[in-house]
């Protein structure tokens, strides 16, 4: 159909798109623009899943075998803990999952969308068909859209028919049987705008759509995994084999050496159960996911979980400057032009506030360079303000909104420009061009004219000549405009310049036949203030080792002076500045180092940026590196960490990252390397805790079987132990709070093992005491004259509360047990409450003795018990002492 045809169909109007009312009468009809999601597998076999792993074989063996030796109460208690090892890991895993599906809708999309003659951003839910959408580079399609205006637009429809090469896009009819890769006048959701920009209506929305169509069910389960869990979970696959194969040949060497059967299963089965670490992956994926939870909190949205792992490595952070260290809200202070220079009072998006020229107020009337000057800044301009609720509220680039303010206080109105001059053409602004202009028609004369804005260089590089203030053309003076700017950026000034060109036909309008052609007009220089919190963040990842490079395509003397400001610049190192004209001159071989040495990387693009980036990393760095734009998408691919925006950025840099900040603000990333590093610590924390309990318990078995000992403890207890201290005392970990000196380490080396040497030294020191104390225990209470069920409740007793007294000795890997404050984490002292009620629960209780085996203690067993916990923490109290520095 052709474009008007739509608009009849769809009974919209092709300039002020639908009403509002009408916009709500038909969501009410078509629903929301989302895709229906799946709910992954179904619970049923989300339980069934939790079955599959090779200890829960070994336990419903038991389970079937003890049910045949008519040993009911084992058989049941064996069968239990299947059972709530399911409950629990399927609970776990969900609590994991929903954390990760929030994060999903923490990242919006928004729209541009024109309503009742207005153009405004509205979530991409609620579009409807009939929707009038404007798109613009880096925009993410959000609904099937008839093209109805296309600027040079190009698509990236990767998403829908695999073809990675972006098609261009216009207004065209075409023969009705199309294929969709070839319908070159629809564009179609879920695809991304590459460059240009253009508009469409919206002919369907959410599972309407062509990718609707294809996807009928998106799966929403993303997988928790990172290579760390995966390593985990191939160690502990790895070692339950092992183990399995161990437990095996016990039994079978003691069936050959003639000892009992029955004897021997349970002793190989308290084997397999005492030392498999099978709370090891569900407690890594927890501590992973109430990282996820922790950094959301504070705004960091984490897109690909592996990238929480990389964050507490990072030893470089590259951010943009506009936006990211600074607020984006750009206010025009002054105005250059070859007669005078003109300052702006007011500040904000509202157009309140004067045009001086040395004391007298001005007006565009007062000079024809001026006018012009504020006429291109406001008339080549995409953005919108508008008033909601008393306050001035911008749609589009701050850049652009500073200048239609300053245009207004000097008395030149976006709406009159824009009925004045209608438009007929657009170039629009990228970081490349650094540039962009609009061509307009002017009726009186029936004359065209261009609207030209942009860097300084690049406009002065275009012209032939300037504009006097009687509005004649002079000689262009370059290096004197050069150096004004030069002057305005200095203070700290974001300096764009402006240029007209006359033109007597609309044809001939493009950027090959601009240069050469225009006429300077002025410079306008805007202010930028530094995000108040990102002088503090750059100055706490300096005292964490990691270095801050701010990376810009805006002018060196302008980055220079917030990066000074911002401290990313030390005073008096302007050898550190380096512009990409700077960049591209360096020899191969001298390129590295440069980039290892410079802190502010000035009117750089985007493919520099990945240059900066691969530099580094070949230099070893873990790079964390910010981009908004479409073209910084390789950048953000090839880092460690590539962080996008959430307001500013485009959908393309989005889908990219790594990481999204939902406050655009530099000391987000802070934080999130913060809780990154926290993440680890836990980890390792619960690693340290959690393997002598293993080691230990295997261990005594193993020497009971071999020396043909009574077994100290039955299998019933040693899942006993595993089961309510993995619950209680382990997974209270990954509750813990970040130590204080975490920001004033140096980053952690990827390389690195989570347990190191030193720390593997006290797990098998801390696994010793466990076996040697409850060796001495057992046979102390046995030759004292109790009975082997009253000797075994103390060796269990005893492995519990040596983990208790264990546990707060992890709560920091080399701190003395009372730094951070015993009672500092309540979840741990919940944890504990619950573990002693379980135990007293255990030694006490007639009911648990039948079930367990156990029987009560003495008070004097209790002393002794407690005394080995003593020693434990104290031995592991010297050992820190003695290996602070290693940690
Ligand atoms: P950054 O975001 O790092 O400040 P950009 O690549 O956005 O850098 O901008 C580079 C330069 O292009 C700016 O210094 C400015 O001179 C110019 N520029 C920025 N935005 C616009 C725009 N909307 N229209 C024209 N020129 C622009
Ligand atoms: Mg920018």
């Amino acid at each position: 159909m052709s474009a008007h045809e739509v608009v009849l169909l769809l009974e919209t109007d092709p300039r002020r798109g639908l009403s509002g009312d009408e916009a709500d009468r038909r969501r009410q009809r078509y629903g929301p623009n989302v895709l229906p999601t799946a709910g992954g597998p179904g619970v049923l076999r989300r339980i069934l899943r939790q079955f599959h792993h090779p200890l829960i074989y070994v336990l419903l063996a038991a389970t079937a075998v003890t049910a045949v030796l008519r040993e009911y109460v084992d058989s049941a208690v064996i069968f239990a803990v299947v059972l709530i090892n399911a409950v629990v890991g399927f609970v776990q895993e969900s609590r994991a999952e929903a954390a990760l599906d929030s994060l999903r809708s923490m990242v919006r999309t928004e729209a541009r969308v024109l309503r009742d003659g207005q153009a405004r951003s509205v979530p991409s839910e609620d579009l409807v068909p009939g929707d009038l959408i404007e798109l613009e580079p880096g925009a993410k399609v959000p609904a099937d859209l008839r093209i109805v205006r296309s600027d040079e637009l190009r698509v990236d429809e990767s998403a829908l028919t695999g073809e990675s090469v972006p098609v261009a896009k216009d207004e065209a009819e075409l023969p009705e049987v199309t294929p969709v890769s070839d319908r070159r006048n629809m564009a179609y959701s879920g695809t991304l705008v590459t460059a240009g920009g253009g508009m469409g209506i919206a002919v369907a929305t959410g599972a309407r759509t062509e990718l609707g169509q294809i996807h009928r069910l998106v799966g929403s389960a993303e997988s928790l995994a990172t290579p760390l869990t995966r390593k985990l979970a191939w160690f502990s696959k790895v070692l339950t084999i092992a183990i399995l194969v161990l437990a095996a040949a016990t039994f079978g060497v003691g069936l050959l050496r003639g000892q009992d059967a029955v004897e021997m299963f349970t002793a190989a089965v308290a084997l397999a159960v005492g030392a498999i670490p099978e709370g090891l992956p569900a407690a890594v994926t927890i501590t992973l996911a109430i990282g996820v939870t922790r950094m959301a909190r504070r705004r960091a949205v984490i897109r690909r979980l592996p990238a929480i792992e990389t964050l507490g490595s990072t030893t470089v952070v590259c951010s943009d400057k506009t936006g990211t260290l600074t607020e984006n809200q750009m206010t025009v202070r002054a105005i250059w032009t070859l007669d005078a220079e003109y300052s702006v009072t007011g500040s904000g998006y509202a157009p309140e506030g004067e045009l001086t020229d040395e004391n007298r107020a001005a007006t565009a009337t007062a000079s024809q360079s001026l006018e012009r000057c504020l006429l291109a800044g406001a008339g080549c301009n995409d953005a919108r303000l508008g008033r909601e609720d008393g306050e001035w509220v911008l749609t589009g680039d701050p850049t652009e909104a500073a200048m239609l303010v300053v245009a207004a206080k000097g008395g030149l109105r976006q709406e009159d420009i824009a009925s004045r001059y209608p438009r007929c053409a657009t170039i629009p602004f990228s970081s490349e061009r650094q540039y962009m202009a609009t061509l307009h028609h002017d009726p009186d004369t029936n004359r065209y004219v261009g609207l030209v804005k942009g860097s300084v260089e690049r406009i002065v590089s275009m012209s032939c000549a300037a504009m006097r203030a009687d509005g004649s053309s002079g000689p262009l003076d370059g290096e004197r405009i050069l150096r004004a700017a030069e002057d305005l950026a200095s203070r700290g000034l974001r300096v764009l310049a402006t240029a007209v060109r006359p033109a007597e036909q609309a044809s001939g309008f493009d950027e090959d036949s601009l240069p050469g052609t225009l006429v300077f007009t002025g410079l306008q220089a805007m202010l930028d203030p530094p995000r108040a919190a990102a002088a503090p963040a750059v100055e706490a990842c300096h005292s964490a080792g990691i270095r801050v490079k701010m990376i810009t395509g805006d002018h060196a003397a302008t980055a220079s002076a917030i990066a000074t400001q911002l401290k990313v610049l030390e005073a008096g190192q302007p050898n550190r500045v380096l512009t990409g004209a700077e960049l591209r001159g360096l020899p191969e071989g001298e390129f590295p180092d440069a980039v290892e040495e410079a802190a502010v990387f000035a009117r750089v693009s985007p493919e520099q940026k990945l240059r900066l980036v691969e530099a580094l990393q070949r230099r070893g760095h873990v790079v964390a590196v910010t981009g908004d734009g479409v073209n910084d998408a390789p950048a953000l691919r090839q880092a460690d960490i590539g962080v996008a925006m959430a307001r500013a950025g485009t959908e393309v840099a989005k889908e990219a990252a790594d990481m999204v900040l939902t406050d655009d603000d530099f000391a987000t990333i802070e934080a999130a390397v913060e809780e990154g590093r926290g993440v680890f610590d836990n980890l390792t924390k619960f690693l340290v805790w959690t393997l002598p309990t293993n080691l230990g318990e295997g261990l005594v078995v193993l020497v009971a079987i071999v020396l043909g000992t009574t077994l100290p403890l039955l299998p019933t207890q040693i899942l006993w132990i595993n089961m309510t201290t993995a619950v209680f005392l382990g997974l209270m970990l990954a509750f813990e709070p970040k130590e204080s000196g975490i920001m004033r380490r140096p980053p952690r080396d990827p390389a690195r093992p989570l347990i190191t040497r030193a720390l593997m030294v006290r797990v098998l020191l801390v696994a010793a005491l466990l076996v040697a104390g409850s060796s001495w225990l057992f046979h102390w209470e046995q030759q004292s004259g109790r009975s082997i069920a009253e000797a075994r409740t103390a060796a269990l007793n005893l492995f519990v509360v040596v983990e208790i007294f264990y546990l707060f000795s992890c709560r920091s890997l080399s701190q003395p047990v009372w730094r951070a404050g015993l009672l500092s984490n309540r979840w741990i002292v919940l944890g504990v409450v619950a573990q002693a009620a379980g135990q007293l629960a255990i030694t006490y209780l007639p009911v648990m003795h039948r079930i367990f085996g156990t029987a009560p203690l003495s008070a004097g067993a209790w002393w002794r018990i407690l005394a080995i916990g003593v020693v434990t923490a104290a031995v592991v109290a010297v050992d820190k002492r003695l290996r602070r520095h290693l940690m």
